[in-house]
């Protein structure tokens, strides 16, 4: 059976793997098609078209969206993004300069602890990356305040944490928008990490069109019962490993779960692959 994997971070955001590293990957894991979706960012996508190309495996632009529904962070994918929508690239910009912000007060928070990292050093980090709290876990592990990534989150970083200042959120239904208006097809992205599938219907009118049902933290049971949840309201199912190339979070690797090749053929069927310039 071909396989697919829809779900893939980044040096553009908080991956450990560039663009090209992530297609050559892609190629040994023999995967027919792979879908980048960086947190707020689409250069990673438009980094790997070329050697995507190349090694005639099929790319699918997409990008990663932190919503906000009560206290819950809920993720949104975009997936057949027209990389050249101005509203879109606009407003990615917009969630990165916050991004910015944001790290430079949790440094400043870290300073009044008295643990001095340089937000330079984040940046540099970060090299141009969408900025993360896996960047600032990085450079304490560097200064030696942690001994892993994971203890950084678990001391410093953890969300409720003294340190912790909330990202740029936006609503749901502003994330629906955003993407639809750049011809994109808005995905519930792991659904059954957050459990509030009570929402699902609210989203659905507001504009989503699809759910991932397959992903590295979804159980057996998980991805069946949102498989019958997808069939039951007519959403399309996509799936990937939320590989972020070995660490930050999620070691899983590239290709960790089997998502079959017919879920991209569904999507290709709703969206103009012309407006995306594939
Ligand atoms: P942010 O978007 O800046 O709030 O950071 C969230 C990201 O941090 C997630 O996408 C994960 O990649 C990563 N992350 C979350 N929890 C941990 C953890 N315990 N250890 C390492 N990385 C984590
Ligand atoms: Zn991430
Ligand atoms: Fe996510
Ligand atoms: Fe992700």
């Amino acid at each position: 059976m071909n396989l697919v994997d829809l779900h893939i971070h980044t040096t553009f955001s908080d991956g450990a793997l560039t663009p090209e590293q992530v297609v050559k990957e892609a190629k040994t894991a023999g995967l027919e098609a792979i879908a980048i979706t960086d947190h707020d960012a689409l250069e990673g996508v438009i980094s790997a078209l070329q050697i995507a190309k190349n090694e005639k495996i099929e790319l699918i632009p997409g990008v990663e969206l932190s919503t906000l529904v009560g206290e819950k962070d809920i993720h949104i994918i975009g997936y057949y993004l027209d990389l050249e929508n101005k509203n879109l690239l606009q407003a990615l910009k917009k969630f990165r300069d916050a991004r910015e912000k944001r790290a430079a007060e949790m440094v400043k928070r870290l300073e009044n602890i008295g643990i001095k990292i340089s937000f330079e050093r984040i940046l540099e980090v970060a090299n141009g990356g969408a900025l993360g709290r896996p960047h600032l876990a990085e450079v304490l592990v560097e200064r030696g305040y942690a001994n892993s990534s994971d203890e950084a989150f678990r001391h410093y970083l953890y969300r409720g944490s003294p340190i912790y200042v909330s990202k740029y959120h936006l609503r749901p239904d502003e994330a629906f928008s955003l993407i639809l208006n750049a011809g994109g097809i808005p995905v519930f992205a792991h659904p059954g990490i957050e459990g509030k599938d009570n929402i699902i219907p609210l989203f659905i009118k507001q504009g989503l069109k699809g759910i991932e049902v397959w992903h590295s933290k979804h159980s057996l049971q998980t991805i069946q019962h949102y498989l019958a949840l997808a069939q039951q309201y007519g959403l399309l199912i996509t799936g990937g490993s939320d590989s972020h190339g070995g660490k930050n979070g999620n070691p899983a690797p590239l290709g960790a779960v089997s998502v079959p090749y017919y879920v991209v053929e569904e999507m290709k069927k709703t969206v103009d692959t012309q407006i995306c310039k594939l």
